[in-house]
């Protein structure tokens, strides 16, 4: 990762096994069954949507769910009637499901301490809230080179979308912020696996943890990490205390990806960004930011020097992913499946609590940061959460049309993995038939019930 870039390999259609294979048939044949029931469905409550049997049959995505056809989707309400049997899908592919869930609180133990680790994740992007902190930020920042970095990117930016008659990528205060990323990287913060001896500055070996002495605590560390000298004749120890607070990683400028993360963040937040620390299930942390230009959240990784290469983990690294939750000052989001395209290849099991008690408890916390916010800015939030919802939902029919792409080698040419920045008309049809069902199954969104999922 070093050039900042990854590039996802093409898939294999021979890497296909029978058993996949198998299971997409049969996820074709109930999505017929599915189809055929929305479609009953439909005739009686209104006409005038477009149905997705008008799409030929090779354009249908499986159906999302491994399991049988489930009824036909309600049509009147927001919130469902308690008959419907939700509760009992937990443990089919959430990813890839685009029926309604009906929130529900927390009960069991698992439910209850994956709620109470959310709320105090949650506060996290909070605490970047405070003048004072921003100030002493601003200080350590050289914003005139930036600002002049940035001025020059946006610029060469115009340009190169004017001789093509396009828009722009990024507006300037993307650029901002890009430009903020590679001062971070290159010349602020350092990263640190074992600190190198401060005696003799040989290579240090972990020794495990050690409690935290009066002044770390005071300093904000709850975790201190030992290592010791490899150069016997010194035996000097090294004390490596993680920081959580940001006023002490201004001054101390190194850790791992979750000091990057969090200092990072702020720095963002400093300079006027709009941002989310994203907390990953799977012991990773980075940033997002808002970009008012492409009115959308954009991936930022402090570490990495990554800008908006949100597959980076799953199809760069190779890693299983369950939970990406995004967390603002205006709440919080489930954000998986902007990093997760595939939930087949690259999904992992969300079993810390049912998708329902999920979503309850992303409400929870959007209901909580938005109880001060205006009537105003909350309706524009939820229209904001609205939009993201159909970007994520983009995403998910994307890499359903990619992989029957994958089924039908007939096709293979046509639209791989790796093509998914450009929509192809599969897509679009699979976007579509996501809508339609959306549509038809009573979704309206603006409350944003069905978010994160
Ligand atoms: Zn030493």
């Amino acid at each position: 990762m070093a050039d900042g870039r990854h590039h996802p390999q093409a898939p294999n259609p021979e890497n296909f096994d029978a058993g996949e294979l198998t299971n997409a048939f049969e996820q074709l044949m109930r999505n017929k069954r599915f189809n055929q029931l929305q479609e009953q469905s439909r005739v009686q409550s209104r006409t005038q949507s477009p149905s997705p049997a008008a799409m030929s049959p090779s354009l249908y995505p499986p159906h999302p769910s491994r399991a049988p056809p489930p009824p036909p989707p309600p049509t009147a309400s927001q919130y469902p009637s308690p008959q419907m049997p939700q509760q009992q899908q937990v443990s089919q592919s959430p990813l890839l499901r685009s029926l309604p869930i009906v929130p529900a609180p927390p009960q069991d133990p698992a439910s209850l301490k994956f709620r109470n680790l959310l709320h105090v994740l949650s506060v996290t992007p909070t605490k970047y809230e405070n003048p004072g902190l921003l100030d002493e930020a601003l200080s350590h920042i050289p914003l005139d080179r930036l600002y002049s970095e940035a001025e020059e990117e946006s610029q060469i930016m115009q340009a190169q979308a004017a001789s093509v008659g396009g828009k722009p990528e990024w507006g300037y205060q993307d650029c901002v912020i890009r430009a903020l990323l590679r001062w971070f990287k290159r010349s602020f913060f350092q990263f640190v696996n074992n600190p190198p001896c401060s005696r003799c500055f040989m290579p240090t070996i972990a020794q495990g943890m050690t409690p935290p002495s009066p002044d770390e605590t005071a300093r904000g560390a709850t975790r201190v990490e030992l290592y010791r000298c490899s150069e016997a004749t010194c035996g000097n120890h090294e004390r490596f205390p993680r920081y959580s607070d940001v006023w002490q990683l201004l001054q101390t400028r190194k850790g791992r990806a979750g000091e990057w993360a969090n200092c990072f963040s702020m720095l963002c937040r400093a300079v006027g960004g709009r941002v989310r620390w994203v907390w990953n299930a799977e012991d990773h942390v980075w940033t997002e930011v808002y970009s008012e230009h492409q009115r959308r959240w954009v991936h930022v990784d402090a570490c990495e020097e990554a800008w908006d290469q949100p597959r980076l983990y799953t199809e760069g690294w190779g890693r299983k992913i369950s939970y990406c939750v995004a967390f603002s000052i205006d709440g919080a989001t489930d954000v998986t499946r902007r990093y997760v395209r595939s939930p087949t290849r690259h999904g992992k099991s969300r079993s810390r609590a049912p998708e329902e008690v999920l979503v309850w408890v992303i409400h929870e916390i959007r209901k909580k940061r938005r109880e001060n916010v205006s009537k105003t800015d909350q309706r524009r939030l939820m229209k904001e959460d609205e939009r993201e919802e159909r970007e994520l939902r983009a995403y998910t029919a994307s890499a359903l049309a990619a992989e029957l792409n994958n089924l039908f080698p007939r096709n293979s040419n046509s639209g791989r993995l790796d093509d998914q920045k450009t929509p192809t008309s599969r897509q679009d049809a699979a976007m579509e038939w996501l809508d339609t069902r959306q549509r038809s199954s009573g979704h309206s969104g603006p409350d944003g019930s069905q978010d994160g999922r």
